[in-house]
């Protein structure tokens, strides 16, 4: 399969891809948060939210103002509202902010507010939109389709690599199985595996990856053990009345008790040094 990646494979590129977005480097070795709540709702919601995360330590800013939801009766995001409240959390903070486009057509206007482009799971086989992202400049990140393979999740960067856009970053957000637990599976193999045939960064998102709050903190312990670069989680000031993911947003102050496990395990790391994270 190495044989049908070209820009994407680690034979084309030996060196790990560092991908800065704003001030932000992802794959630099120091893992980065990216938090934030499912949809942008409110100025209000919005900014609270960037506040806590920020002073809990988060690097970037999430939150999707055109969300692709499974019906269409279903708040469907703020739009261009949402991106202006984007905006305003980011000058309240300086946080950088990862927003999701659904529409070729709409990329130059999410591109204009967002410092790096979310390319959710339902869209990881729309390559006219990958082709889109790959034509301009901002980072891109690229979320695993629900039922990707390894060889389609790369061939999905490489359509945005061989546009000419190298910054890319890949994320884990959980496949489809038969797991009556968990909204989805949360494949953490693929993180090594990533490294080993791609030099490009991943990232783990645990909040679609398992669906459930209690299981976030765990699962995100667990991806940055197994070599990840960062994770993104989703948190809402009021978890039961978000209007979209209300099931799984971690609230304000389980972010912040998370965030202190995470600092304790990344300086115990530290101290132990990277070397157990050698690419297979
Ligand atoms: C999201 O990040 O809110 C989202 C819609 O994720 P996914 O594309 O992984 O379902
Ligand atoms: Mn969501």
């Amino acid at each position: 399969m190495q044989e049908s990646w070209k820009y994407v494979s680690r034979q084309h590129q030996p060196d790990d891809t560092v991908v800065q977005i704003a001030s932000v480097f992802i794959g630099s070795g120091e893992p980065v948060i990216i938090a934030g709540p499912c949809a942008v709702e409110s100025e209000e919601q919005i900014v609270e939210t960037a506040l806590a995360v920020k002073e809990a330590g988060a690097h970037l800013l999430r939150g999707g103002a055109f969300k692709p939801r499974t019906s269409p009766y279903d708040f469907q995001g703020l739009g261009a509202k949402g991106l202006e409240l984007l905006a305003r959390a980011k000058e309240a903070t300086g946080l950088g902010i990862v927003t999701e486009v659904l529409d070729p057509a709409d990329v130059p206007l999410v591109a204009e507010y967002a410092d790096m482009l979310q390319i959710g799971s339902r869209n990881m086989y729309n390559y006219p939109l990958l082709r889109a992202v790959g034509q301009q400049e901002k980072p891109v990140l690229l979320k695993r389709g629900m039922s990707a393979t390894l060889y389609e999740f790369l061939m999905s960067a490489e359509y945005i690599l061989a546009e000419g856009n190298p910054n890319v970053v890949l994320c884990e957000r959980g496949i489809r199985g038969f797991s009556d637990f968990t909204r989805n599976t949360l494949d953490l193999s693929i993180v090594p595996a990533v490294k080993q045939y791609s030099h490009l960064p991943i990232v783990v998102d645990p909040s679609h990856g398992t669906g459930r709050p209690e299981y976030i903190e765990p699962m995100s312990l667990a991806a940055l053990a197994a070599g990840a670069d960062g994770i993104m989680v989703e948190v809402h000031p009021r978890p039961h009345r978000a209007l979209s993911d209300a099931d799984q947003a971690l609230t304000l102050t389980q972010f912040q008790e998370m965030m202190k496990k995470i600092h304790s395990f990344l300086e115990w790391r530290r101290s132990y040094g990277h070397s157990y994270l050698e690419h297979p």
